[in-house]
């Protein structure tokens, strides 16, 4: 059974080239199923389901490039037992102590609440970066199965780190190794300042192993260059180099703020990717990114903060002005760079029968050649009416379809108030 999108805008993702047809979307297997084709005039078949997209926008749906699932309840939680000051004691008084208390329903909690907001805002697909130290054992597979039930792709790690205790670090690397025995996934490490030379080598050898990549926080405070070079007498991209991070074009470095010159180099000459998250950044005033040096292996991510991509690409664009060299052209590029990261490096869950639907009120003309000028200042999330994943529908009229919405929200805020409850004591 096809799904019709009749009379609509097709917008190519790459050329950005508009073209008025209908599309047959059908399920299927990349490279053996013609997934999507375009008409002038369609035939429909028995079974086929035809919706009317007659001055809707069509185009491939998004990808979040750095997600985290463990922070989706924080939202309106109580705050924490100091006013923070800088951004270890965000980590230290905040986050930490949040990972610390998830347990099992809270993780699934978290991961069907992620995976709703980002099918609402688009996208279909996620890199996620996970945390919870004390339900380390298959906290990867729940958050796999969550996403799985409401249609979303996924590329997952767990956060290994030493900040806890030699054992949580052995924890999070068995973790990592049994769930990449039978999922794609990447290795998970903290970042510098939480991971020492042990278990970054372990890390290390098991991305060998598994011909995977590390994903991993890097330099996003000047706190992490400091420790770097106080414990290990080099800055934190040539630790990551000399230990061999750098090596696969599946590693994910994340933020990349504080870099001197060698480290863009460093990583200019690698295969490794960056992922920028401006409003993470800026909420925990953290600095800004500047992506000169890089080269334009950089894709976008939300960090936790939301799941909304076209404003992640939009915040890169605004606040970039003061501080990178970035204009509308580049912001897309970013913002869909999420797609090369996946294709190239061979990943399963991103295909051609991956679609959004937009239902976009343009007060003004809007064609291929400003489609850029309407996408920094005029697409929001709000704008996303139907979502297809793999051919299937995820949300319709912008309701979620493989689950019952209501009834998932009850208890992801039942899960919410057991997390605040054990944080007040
Ligand atoms: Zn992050």
């Amino acid at each position: 059974m096809a799904i019709i999108l009749k009379n609509t805008c097709y917008i190519d993702w790459k050329t950005l080239s508009f073209t008025e047809c209908s599309i047959k979307v059908c399920p299927g297997t990349p490279g053996k199923t013609v997934f999507i084709g375009f008409h002038e005039a369609l035939t429909v078949d028995p079974g086929d389901e035809v919706i009317d997209c007659a001055g809707k926008l069509v185009t491939k749906s998004f990808v979040v490039g750095h997600h985290h699932v463990y922070s989706a309840l924080a939202r309106g939680m109580p705050a924490p037992p100091v006013s923070t000051s800088n951004f270890t004691e965000v980590l230290q008084y905040i986050w930490w102590r949040l990972d610390q208390a998830l347990d099992k329903e809270m993780i699934e909690a978290s991961a069907l609440a992620t995976a709703i907001a980002c099918a609402k805002a688009g996208s279909t697909f996620v890199i996620d970066h996970h945390a919870s130290p004390n339900f380390v054992e298959g906290s990867l597979e729940i958050i796999a199965k969550a996403f799985d039930k409401i249609g979303i792709g996924h590329l997952l790690c767990y956060e290994i780190t030493d900040r806890y205790s030699p054992k949580n670090a052995m924890d999070g690397l068995l973790e990592t190794e049994n769930y990449l025995l039978d999922h794609q996934g990447l290795v998970g490490l903290h970042a510098s300042f939480t991971v020492g030379n042990d278990t970054l080598q372990k890390a290390i050898e098991l991305m060998q192993k598994t011909n995977s990549g590390i994903h991993i926080h890097v330099a996003e405070d000047k706190a992490d260059q400091a420790h770097c070079f106080e414990n290990h007498g080099k800055r934190v991209i040539e630790r990551l180099k000399d230990a061999g991070v750098l090596e696969s074009s599946k590693t994910i470095l994340v933020h990349c703020l504080h870099l001197d010159d060698n480290e863009r180099d460093i990583i200019l000459n690698s295969p490794a990717w960056v992922a920028q998250n401006m409003d993470s950044n800026l909420n925990n005033q953290v600095g800004y990114f500047n992506s000169a040096g890089l080269g334009d292996r950089i894709m976008l991510g939300t960090d936790g903060m939301h799941s909304d991509m076209i404003k992640s690409a939009q915040s890169s664009f605004f606040a970039g002005q003061g501080f990178d060299k970035i204009d509308y052209p580049t912001a897309y590029k970013r913002f869909r760079n999420a797609h090369n990261y996946l294709y190239n490096n061979g990943f399963k869950g991103v295909a051609d029968n991956d679609l959004v639907v937009l239902d976009y009120d343009a007060p003004t003309e809007f064609n291929q050649n400003n489609f850029l000028g309407h996408f920094i200042f005029g697409l929001d999330s709000r704008h996303v009416l139907h979502l297809i994943s793999n051919g299937a529908w995820v949300l319709k009229n912008r309701q979620i379809q493989k689950v019952n919405e209501q009834e998932v929200l009850e208890f992801t805020r039942e899960q919410s108030l057991r997390l605040w409850d054990k944080l007040r004591t």
